[in-house]
C-alpha cells in the first residue's frame, strides 16, 4: 500500500503515524508487522494502552467467547453480567487486598473524560473552583483536562483561555535541593498569598508525556498530608502510570498514600478497548444520577477483557515481581547505553517499565528514534522538548525481546554518532 489515502483524506492532526508511517497489518504481544512483512518491536505500546501486549491470547479468547454468546455489547450504563463481574473482580483482586474502599464511576471511554469527571466532582464536593495541577503534567485534550496540562503546543490548540486551574511546581522542578511543596505550603498558609484554596490538586505520580519525572514517595506523602490538612481533594491521574506500569497496580502504592479520587483508563481493558473509570473514595460520591453521563460508558467487551487482566495477572504478586525485574533489566541496559554515549545522554528517568533516556539535544533524540524505527523498533519521545527517549514496552514482553529492542536502541545511538562525525569531518 502506498499510503496516499492517508495524506489525501486524513486530517493534518494525525501525529504518531508521521513518525511511524508504515501500514500495520498484524500485531501480537510486543511485535507488529507492516504490509511489506517487516517486523517491528513495539516500545510505544499504545502510549500505555497495551501493557498486556497486542492481541493477548488469554484476553482474546474471553472476548471471542463473549461476542459469540450474543451477550450485550452496547448497553449504555444498564446492568450487565459483564459489568457485575468486572466490579466484583476489581473489588476482590485490586481493592480489598490493598484495604482500599472506592466506588467506580464509568465515564465516557477516553481518559480525558475521566479527568473531566474527576475535576467536576471535586468542585461539586468542595464548592470551590480551582484545580491545582503540576508543571509538565498531562491530563488530556478536552478543555478542563487541557487547562491542567502543561504542554504549550497542546494548550495553544484550545483557542480559548482556561479558567479554574492554577499551576504548582512538580517534585524536582526547581532542582534537587528544593522541596517544591515548601512553596505550596507557604501559599496555603499565608492568607494574603493570593492563592485561592483549591478544590483539588491533580497529578501523575510519574509523569508520562512530561518526560518521565517521578515524584519521590516522601514528596507524595507530604502532598497527601497537605491536602488532608487543608481539605483539598487529591486526584491521582493514573491513566498512564497505573495498571502495573510502574511495578505496582497503582503508581501511588510505593508511597503508601490513598488519593481521594483516581482516574484509570489506557490499559484498564487490557486489549486496547476503550474503558475509563473514576475511582471515588467512600463518602465522596456526591453525584446525582446522570449528572455526568455519556453514551459509551463502560463497554461490555472492555469489561470482559479488563476482568480477565485482573483474574489472570493480578491475583498474586508474581506479575508485579516480573514487572519490577523487567524494570531493573531496562535500567541496567539504559545505564550502559548512557555510559557509552555520555555526550548525548545526560540522565536516566522513571521507574518500573516507565523509563527513559534524557538526551542533551532534542534533534539528536529525534534522529536516534528515527534510526531505531528504520531498524525495526517503534519508540517515541516525551518531555518538554521531546528530549526524553521513552522505553515503554508491554509488561508481558520476554527478556529476549526486551534485550533485542534495547540493543536496536543502542545501535541507533551508535549510528547517529557516526552521522554526526561524518557531518563534522
Ligand atoms: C493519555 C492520558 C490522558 C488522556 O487520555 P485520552 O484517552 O487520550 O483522553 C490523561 N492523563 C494521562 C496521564 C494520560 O497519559
Amino acid at each position: 500500500m502506498d499510503g496516499s489515502i492517508f495524506s489525501e483524506m486524513e486530517s493534518a492532526v494525525a501525529s504518531y503515524c508521521r513518525c511511524f508511517p508504515a501500514t500495520f497489518v498484524r500485531a501480537r504481544g510486543a511485535e507488529l508487522w507492516d504490509d511489506k512483512g517487516k517486523r517491528y518491536l513495539d516500545f510505544l505500546a499504545g502510549a500505555g494502552a497495551l501493557n498486556y501486549g497486542h492481541n493477548n491470547p488469554v484476553l482474546k479468547a474471553a472476548l471471542m467467547d463473549y461476542i459469540a454468546s450474543d451477550a450485550p455489547c452496547m448497553s449504555l450504563d444498564l446492568h450487565t453480567e459483564a459489568k457485575a463481574e468486572f466490579l466484583r473482580t476489581f473489588r476482590d483482586v485490586i481493592l480489598t487486598p490493598r484495604q482500599m474502599q472506592y466506588r467506580l464511576q464509568f465515564t465516557g471511554p477516553t481518559g480525558t473524560n475521566a479527568v473531566e469527571a474527576a475535576m467536576k466532582l471535586a468542585r461539586k464536593i468542595t464548592g470551590r473552583q480551582t484545580i491545582a495541577s503540576f508543571t509538565n503534567g498531562f491530563h488530556g485534550m478536552s478543555l478542563g483536562a487541557l487547562g491542567a496540562t502543561g504542554n504549550g503546543y497542546h494548550r495553544r490548540g484550545a483557542g480559548v483561555g482556561f479558567t479554574g486551574t492554577a499551576l504548582l511546581p512538580f517534585d524536582g522542578y526547581m532542582g534537587p535541593g528544593i522541596d517544591t511543596l515548601d512553596y505550596f505550603e507557604a501559599l496555603l498558609t499565608d492568607p494574603s498569598s493570593g492563592f485561592d484554596l483549591p478544590a483539588a490538586i491533580i497529578l501523575e505520580c510519574l509523569q508520562g508525556e512530561g518526560g518521565l519525572n517521578a515524584a519521590r514517595p516522601a514528596w507524595l506523602r507530604r502532598l497527601s498530608d497537605l491536602c488532608k490538612t487543608h481539605g483539598i481533594i487529591m486526584i491521582v491521574d493514573d491513566i498512564q502510570a497505573g495498571c502495573g506500569r510502574t511495578g505496582d497496580f497503582f503508581s501511588f502504592e510505593v508511597a503508601g498514600i490513598r488519593p481521594d479520587i483516581v482516574t484509570l483508563s489506557k490499559s484498564l481493558s487490557g486489549y486496547g478497548l476503550p474503558l475509563s473509570v473514576v475511582m471515588i473514595a467512600e463518602g465522596l460520591d456526591h453525584w446525582l444520577p446522570g449528572q455526568h453521563n455519556g453514551t459509551f460508558r463502560g463497554n461490555n467487551t472492555a469489561f470482559v477483557t479488563g476482568r480477565v487482566t485482573l483474574d489472570h495477572y493480578w491475583q498474586t504478586e508474581a506479575f508485579s515481581g516480573r514487572i519490577k525485574a523487567l524494570g531493573h533489566r531496562v535500567r541496567n541496559h539504559l545505564s550502559h547505553i548512557a555510559g557509552d554515549f555520555p555526550m548525548d545522554i545526560i540522565g536516566l528517568r522513571g521507574r518500573g517499565m516507565m523509563q527513559g533516556l534524557v538526551c542533551s539535544d532534542p534533534d539528536h533524540a529525534a534522529l536516534v528514534t528515527r534510526l531505531a524505527y528504520d531498524a525495526g523498533l517503534i519508540i517515541e519521545r516525551a518531555g518538554p522538548r521531546d528530549e526524553v527517549i521513552k522505553v515503554f514496552a508491554p509488561l508481558t514482553i520476554s527478556d529476549a525481546q526486551l534485550d533485542e529492542g534495547l540493543e536496536i536502541l543502542r545501535h541507533a545511538f551508535e549510528r547517529a554518532d557516526q552521522r554526526r562525525s561524518i557531518r563534522a569531518a
